[in-house]
C-alpha cells in the first residue's frame, strides 16, 4: 500500500515555488504579494490564515493580512477588495470563508478581481475550468490532482467516484479527472446506494465532511482513495478524515492520510497560484 505523503509533496512543491519567486522577483524587481482578508475571529478561520501566512514566509511570497472586526459590514469589505482589485502591487487577494452571515459569500467572491482570485472561486475562473478556457484552478481539487500523480496514478480510462458536490472540492474535482480522461461519477445524500458506487471506483475521492463514513466493505480491493474530510472523530475528538483509514488502508492500492493528505497540498496550491497569478500580471505588461 502507497501511503500518499502530502506534506512532504506540499514541502517539495512550496520549494519549486520559493526558487520560481526569487528567479522571477530578480527579473520582476518585487515578490508576489497575497493579500488575506479575514473578517471576525472564527477560530478554524484564524488558524487557516496563520498557515497561509507561514505558507508565504517559506516560499518568499509577500503576505499582507487584513483581520476586520466580525461587524463589518459587506459595503465595507465589497470596497476593502475593490481597493486591493485596484492595487498594482496587489498579485492575489483571498477573502477568507466562511464570511459573518450578514455578508453574502457569493458577492465577495464576484468582486474580487478575475485575475487576482488565488482561490479560483470566481464565477469566470469557474467557467473557465468547465470550458477549458484560462482559469485560476481551485486549490484542493488542484492539490488532489497533483497527489494522485505523486502516487503514479494516471485517471486515464479508470473509474473514479467523487463523494460530494460543493463548489469548492467535489464538482471541481470531478471536473479535473474527467479532463484527465476518468470516467466519473458524483456521488451525494440523495444518492440510492453509496456503498454500491463506491465499491465500483478505481479512485475513490471524499469530500463530504463525515467522520469516518467509508469503512472498510465500500471500498474495493486495489482502489486509490483520497480522503479531503477534515472532521473530528466523535470518540476521541482527534481530527480525521472522511474514511475510516484503520480499516481502508490495508485494501487501497494507495491512500491518503488526515491529518497530512490533501490538507497540506490546499496550501501549497495557494503559494502555486499566487505565483501564476503574479506571472501572469507582470508578464502581461
Ligand atoms: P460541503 O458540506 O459543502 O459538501 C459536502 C458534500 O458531501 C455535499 O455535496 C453532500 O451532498 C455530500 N454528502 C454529505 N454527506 C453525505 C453522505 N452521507 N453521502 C453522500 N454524500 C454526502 O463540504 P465541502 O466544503 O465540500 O467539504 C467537504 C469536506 O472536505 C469537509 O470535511 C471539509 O472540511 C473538507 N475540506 C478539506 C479541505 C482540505 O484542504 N483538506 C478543503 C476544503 C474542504
Amino acid at each position: 500500500m502507497i501511503l500518499i505523503d502530502g506534506k512532504a509533496t506540499a514541502a517539495a512543491l512550496k520549494e519549486e515555488v520559493r526558487i520560481k519567486v526569487l528567479d522571477a522577483a530578480a527579473r520582476v524587481g518585487r515578490a508576489p504579494h497575497l493579500a488575506v482578508i479575514r473578517v471576525g475571529e472564527d477560530p478554524a478561520s484564524v488558524v487557516y490564515v496563520r498557515n497561509k501566512e507561514k505558507a508565504c514566509d517559506v516560499t518568499g511570497i509577500r503576505n499582507t493580512t487584513i483581520v476586520l472586526p466580525e461587524e463589518t459590514t459587506e459595503e465595507a469589505l465589497l470596497a476593502k477588495v475593490q481597493e486591493l482589485n485596484r492595487d498594482p502591487l496587489v498579485d492575489g487577494i483571498l477573502v477568507q470563508l466562511p464570511l459573518p452571515r450578514h455578508i453574502s459569500e457569493s458577492k465577495v467572491i464576484e468582486t474580487i478581481a478575475m485575475e487576482k482570485d488565488v482561490d479560483g472561486f470566481h464565477p469566470l475562473n469557474v467557467a473557465g475550468l468547465w470550458q477549458k478556457t484560462p482559469h485560476v484552478s481551485p486549490c484542493t481539487p488542484k492539490g488532489i490532482m497533483k497527489l494522485l500523480e505523486v502516487a503514479g496514478v494516471d485517471p486515464k480510462g479508470k473509474r473514479a467516484v467523487v463523494i460530494g458536490r460543493s463548489n469548492i472540492v467535489g464538482l471541481p474535482a470531478a471536473k479535473m479527472l474527467l479532463d484527465a480522461n476518468a470516467t466519473v461519477t458524483m456521488c451525494h445524500t440523495r444518492t440510492a446506494n453509496l456503498a454500491d458506487e463506491t465499491r465500483r471506483a478505481e479512485i475513490l475521492v471524499v469530500a463530504a465532511g463525515k467522520a469516518k463514513m467509508i469503512t472498510a466493505d465500500m471500498v474495493s480491493p486495489g482502489a486509490v482513495v483520497i480522503d479531503v474530510g477534515m472532521d473530528r472523530d466523535p470518540e476521541t475528538g482527534k481530527l480525521c478524515g472522511d474514511v475510516d483509514f484503520e480499516g481502508v488502508a490495508p485494501k487501497a492500492y494507495a491512500i491518503t492520510p488526515v491529518p497530512g493528505g490533501v490538507g497540506p497540498m490546499t496550501i501549497a496550491c495557494l503559494m502555486e497560484n499566487t505565483l501564476e497569478c503574479y506571472l501572469r500580471r507582470t508578464e502581461a505588461r
